[in-house]
């Protein structure tokens, strides 16, 4: 019999949409267990280094691997119904300007799910598709594109806001929220995880050690195999710390207006034009968002190996983004508007770091170095909106109850594909733009 729910004791380090669920379902599903949420932001910090925290994120079941196709479905079942989520999501629609059969796919995907379109999900010609939502989009770039998708059912979320109620959620249950940052773990004489060291050099101990630290992992790991002479820890080819540059725009009113019922628009690219581009609509301040195209990675020297992370500031230089990214921003804007958004003023750039694997799987298993140690993180660009329910398979980990084609998809140790035709693999560093 394992230890009863007063007794198990779970640290989960980085409040992001991975370590959050993870809080949120673990003391749900056992009330009275200790866990302990720990992340150098304070959870309702004004800026956060999480690709979590942003103004808003795509939350859409648009997926060519029919595993997220469904697991993203049942995310957005939750965001639609779910009291808790339902004030945070906002079913605008997405648009989706492809070059790669990705519409073909996606129809294939809901049919082969037995999910019901009622014709909310449909692929237009061009020249059909212009016209859509009162042609905010005529002057996009429609270069090498057949067919437009488009998905009602899809939308985005208010993600600083649904980041900050579900953790204040999590704590009103009982999860200890502590801000500090960690620098080392704590093992026992056998060499199992039995904990966490900050920076301060304060220790939380608990049977579960967590690592939901987004692009910080592959740092941290590396941190600890140096200073325990374990190999194993590193990350090695299996994550990579890549960032992409965002910006906003403030619509005035009377422009606002005309944009007020735009969908999410994304420029789909093959590999040999880039990674993806695009906008999501207004949010309550009437500020637009755009995503660069390009990803990129910062390689620099940490206990002697050659490691992408995010630049060492606390806030990982987010703020500070060189003019090449800054148009980068801009490029996003002419491509989903082309003339109509040429006066527009895009500020507020920002480098957003996340934890990139090559097959863009995430990790969620038992990290094989240590036991009571445990990876949940690598969203891989595409993990935000699965907030509501990733929590519930990281449990499911933690308990090995973990459907099997999800444990071998999702392990520490499985086969790593070649990354050079995945578009959001980072073959650029950051100085490439400095
Ligand atoms: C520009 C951009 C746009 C994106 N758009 C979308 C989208 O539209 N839809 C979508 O589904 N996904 C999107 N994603 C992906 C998604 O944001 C991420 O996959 C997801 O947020 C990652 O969550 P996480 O919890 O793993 O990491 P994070 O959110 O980065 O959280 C990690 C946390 O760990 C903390 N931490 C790290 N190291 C330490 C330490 N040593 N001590 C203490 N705390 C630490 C950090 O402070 C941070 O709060 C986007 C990502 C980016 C960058």
């Amino acid at each position: 019999m394992g230890p009863s729910n007063n007794q198990r004791s779970y640290i989960v380090v980085g409040a992001g949409v991975f370590g959050t669920s993870t809080a949120l379902h673990l003391i749900t599903r056992f009330p009275g267990v200790s866990v302990t949420l720990v992340d150098r932001d304070n959870w309702d910090a004004i800026r956060r280094v999480a690709a979590s925290w942003d103004w808003n994120k795509v939350v859409r079941a648009d997926y060519r691997d029919p595993a997220y196709c469904a697991l993203a479905l049942a995310a957005q079942d939750v965001w639609r119904a779910d009291p808790l989520w339902r004030p945070f999501y906002r079913e605008s629609g997405v648009y989706w300007i492809s070059r790669t059969g990705f519409a073909r796919d996606v129809l294939d995907n809901y049919a082969r799910l037995g999910r019901p379109t009622d014709g909310r999900l449909y692929a237009l010609p061009v020249a059909e598709a212009r016209k859509r939502y009162a042609g905010v989009f005529d002057g996009a770039d429609y270069t090498g594109v057949e067919s437009v998708l488009v998905n009602t059912t899809s939308g985005w979320a208010d993600a600083k806001g649904a980041l900050r109620a579900i953790t204040e959620r999590a704590v009103q249950l009982g999860v200890k929220f502590v801000t500090a940052e960690i620098a080392a773990l704590e093992f026992d004489a056998e060499g199992g995880c039995v904990g966490v060291r900050t920076t301060g050099g304060e220790i939380y101990t608990a049977e579960h050690t967590i690592l939901s630290t987004g692009a910080f992992t592959p740092k941290l790991l590396e941190n600890v195999a140096e200073s325990t002479g374990k190999d194993d820890f590193r990350a090695g080819d299996r994550i990579i710390a890549a960032g992409v540059t965002t910006g906003l725009a403030q619509l005035d009113d009377e422009t606002a207006k005309e944009f007020a019922q735009m969908p999410v628009c994304i420029q789909e690219n093959p590999v040999e034009r880039g990674a993806s581009n695009g906008t999501l609509p207004l949010n309550e301040d009437n500020m637009l968002k755009w995503w660069g195209q390009y990803i990129f990675k910062n390689t620099q020297t940490i206990a002697g190996r050659q490691i992408s992370a995010p630049p060492a500031a606390s806030d990982y230089a987010q703020w500070a983004v060189p003019d090449a990214l800054v148009q980068d921003v801009e490029f996003a804007n002419k491509a989903t508007f082309g003339k109509r958004g040429e006066a527009w003023k895009v500020t507020q750039h920002r480098i957003c770091w996340d934890a990139v694997t090559p097959s863009e799987d995430f990790i969620i298993s038992p990290h094989p170095a240590s036991k009571g140690l445990y990876i949940a993180t690598c969203g891989s660009f595409h993990g935000w909106k699965f907030f509501p329910i990733i929590g519930d398979y990281v449990v499911r980990m933690l308990e090995s109850t973990l459907e099997p084609d999800l444990q071998s998809r999702w392990a520490w140790d499985r086969e790593i594909p070649d990354p050079s035709r995945n578009t959001v693999w980072p073959k650029k560093e950051l100085k490439d733009f400095q």
